[in-house]
Parts: structure tokens; C-alpha cells; sequence
């Protein structure tokens, strides 16, 4: 069996800066490049599992959203050659303007449709051992919902979550970090990860 951890995107891995339109400004928060080389080496798989409305909305197109995928990568190896195993996202939001992403769809956080992809595509993995990180409440919803442990980090969103001042969390997280750094410090020191994560 293999365990992952699902990485929402912005305020998790890149700096929070709302919807991004010059490629250029998605920026790593410090250490994450490294953390994801952790999950690597581990044999972790790190998938990304973010909500992109910004193409619903009307702000850019799909090809927009794929590149900016493609920036995280390439940051992600000239860091720390660390990498993502997989990419999820959603373009789809009910209330958009454009009508081929304006649709209830079953993959929108904190509906579990990203996971269950996931695990179509890679079925060894085991979700009760698996780990969500996000920094939004609907994070916390989609790792829950999934059968994942979940994990809130104060970057991004998080922090105002946890004081209550955006989104309210269903259920308390099972973990709250700093930040995604800390969680992958953390978790890799848990007794039952140990096996995986000893040749570090
Ligand atoms: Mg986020
Ligand atoms: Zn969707």
C-alpha cells in the first residue's frame, strides 16, 4: 500500500496572492520544495488537489491554469529536484460565467471527486493512511470526506480560519501546522511512518 499526501495549491505550497495571472508571480512558501523532496524520497506520493475557478469565472483560460502548474514543477525541481506525482484540479464553479465550467461537478473541494481520480489511477493507495493539507476550511471538509487524516496549516487562509474570520470549520482538523514544512516534519516522525521514511 502507498500513503500520499494531497496538497491543495495556493497558501499551501505557493504564497496566497489571490488569482494569479502572470505566471511569474506564483511564488513557493520557503521550504516546501525540500518538504515535497522528503515526500519523494520516502516513496510518498505528493499530489496536488487544488480548485482553480478562476477559469469559471471568466479570468483565464485552461491552458492559463496548466501553466501554472507547470511553473510549480519546474520551482519544485530547480529548489530542491523534488516533484509532484500527480495533478488534480477543479475549473468548474455552479455560479460562473462561462457555461463550460459553470456546472455542479463532483471534483470542487471539499467534494472527494479528486481523490477518488486519484485513487483510479493509482489504487495501492490507502486513503485511512493518507494525509490532506490545505489552509481553508473546505480543505479540512474534502480531507474528512475522503476517509484522509487532515491537516490545517495557518498560511494562507488558515490562520483566519482558526479565528474564525473566513469559512467555519465542520469538524476540527485532526492536525493544525505552521505550515506544509512543519506538517511533512511532523508526520514523517510518526511511529507508523517510520519505515517509510528511514532511509532519509
Ligand atoms: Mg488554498
Ligand atoms: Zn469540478
Amino acid at each position: 500500500m502507498t500513503i500520499a499526501f494531497f496538497l491543495d495549491r495556493d497558501g499551501t505550497l505557493n504564497v496566497e496572492k489571490g488569482y494569479i495571472r502572470n505566471v511569474q508571480d506564483l511564488e513557493l512558501i520557503p521550504g516546501v520544495a525540500q518538504a515535497i523532496r522528503r515526500l519523494n524520497e520516502a516513496g510518498i506520493m505528493a499530489i496536488l488537489t487544488t480548485n482553480q475557478t478562476g477559469a469559471a469565472r471568466g479570468f483565464y483560460d485552461l491552458g492559463h491554469i496548466h501553466a501554472l502548474n507547470e511553473r510549480l514543477q519546474e520551482l519544485l525541481k530547480q529548489e530542491a529536484d523534488a516533484h509532484l506525482d500527480a495533478v488534480y484540479y477543479c475549473p468548474h464553479l455552479e455560479k460562473g460565467i462561462v457555461p463550460e465550467f459553470a456546472v455542479a461537478c463532483r471534483c470542487r473541494k471539499p467534494e472527494p471527486g479528486m481523490i477518488q481520480q486519484a485513487l483510479a489511477r493509482f489504487p495501492d493507495i490507502d486513503l485511512s493512511r493518507s494525509y490532506v493539507l490545505g489552509d481553508k476550511a473546505s480543505d479540512v471538509a474534502f480531507g474528512k470526506r475522503a476517509g484522509c487524516k487532515s491537516v490545517l496549516l495557518k498560511t494562507g487562509y488558515g490562520q483566519r480560519v482558526l479565528d474564525g474570520k473566513y469559512q467555519s470549520l465542520p469538524e476540527p482538523p485532526d492536525f493544525v501546522f505552521e505550515d506544509m514544512p512543519q506538517a511533512v516534519s511532523c508526520i514523517l516522525q510518526q511511529p507508523g511512518m517510520l519505515s517509510l521514511s528511514e532511509t532519509l
